[in-house]
């Protein structure tokens, strides 16, 4: 398709980074064995896992443990260690927020381990079967038994564990069709998930039947319930405040705007990047990740789908 001409311009070194920052990746690609986890304290009772690919929440107490995603199967030595640095317990559940393989890549392995795998029906029906990624050039093969989720539910479900409340909420056609996000209600603390990359332009995959109207609408309903003292695990990127959200937000709204209207003017996504309208979006928003080309490649073509 179209697209691919913009990803053949990009570097094998870019190419290999954007697979591994935040798309779905196959593990072989990549070497691991240099990737540290690195763990954040959130509160007393929840931290964040910094790895390759999306962030891991981490809920300990006297209940056991509940973690948010476990990024990639070569990662789930180093993961499992870093828990144990934080609780002796076992790990009872695994959240996914989605079906992306820097997500749900552990999976089997942490399953082994003893812990119920939870989530949308859609993350378990896209991971029975391959899936292809064309804006990547990208087809992952169906994920084993031991990997899929045994619980899930289709608006959302309550872990009460560890002395909170953590709620998780299904918001439809946004990064994917299978996101969830995770409020623990007592602690004021989100798991996004990858309806939130901070600080960089984030991977939308309308071949997975998401969109960036739903991305901005999933963002207002978490900014419904956030608020200035609200400390946010985003799917990418560093810890986060509201404040970063409503940038973001702002970022995805003025994208969409700009895009929607190159569309009704007929014009390409290559014209709507070199007239220069996002050149001052770049300069915070293309650090890292996706370039503006690719981006807005993407969004075009996920609104055009
Ligand atoms: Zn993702």
């Amino acid at each position: 398709m179209a697209r691919l001409t913009t990803a053949g311009r990009l570097t094998t070194l870019t190419a290999v980074a954007i697979l591994t920052a935040a798309a779905p990746s196959l593990a072989q690609d990549r070497d691991f064995s240099k990737v540290e986890i690195k763990t954040e304290k959130v509160t007393d009772s929840i931290y964040a896992l910094f790895g390759a690919g999306g962030n891991i929440g981490v809920s300990v107490g006297s209940d056991g443990v509940f973690i948010i995603d476990d990024q990639y199967a070569p990662l789930s030595d180093k993961i499992l260690a870093a828990v144990r640095e934080l609780s002796d317990k076992p790990i009872r559940f695994v959240i996914n927020t989605h079906w992306h393989g820097d997500h749900t890549g552990g999976n089997e392995n942490i399953g082994r381990e003893g812990a119920a795998i939870v989530a949308h029906e859609n993350v378990r029906k896209r991971l029975l079967s391959p899936q292809t990624i064309p804006a990547f050039n990208r087809t992952f093969e169906a994920a084993p038994a031991g990997a899929l989720p045994q619980v899930t539910y289709v608006d959302g479900v309550t872990l009460h564990l560890n002395g909170e409340h953590a709620r998780i909420a299904h918001l439809p056609n946004a990064h994917t069709d299978g996101d969830s996000f995770i409020h623990f209600t007592e602690a004021n603390v989100v798991h996004t998930g990858d309806l939130f990359f901070n600080g960089f332009y984030p991977f939308i995959d309308a071949w997975s039947g998401g969109s960036i109207d739903g991305v901005i609408a999933a963002v207002d309903v978490i900014l419904g319930i956030a608020n200035d003292k609200t400390k946010i695990i985003p799917g990418h990127g560093p810890l986060a405040t509201r404040t970063d959200l409503v940038a973001y937000r702002d970022m995805l709204q003025r994208v969409n705007d700009l895009v929607t209207q190159g569309i009704a003017d007929g014009k390409s996504a290559e014209e709507l990047v070199k007239s220069g309208a996002f050149t001052d979006i770049e300069t915070t928003w293309a650090d890292g990740f996706l370039n503006t080309e690719k981006f807005i490649s993407i969004v075009y073509e996920g609104k055009r789908s």
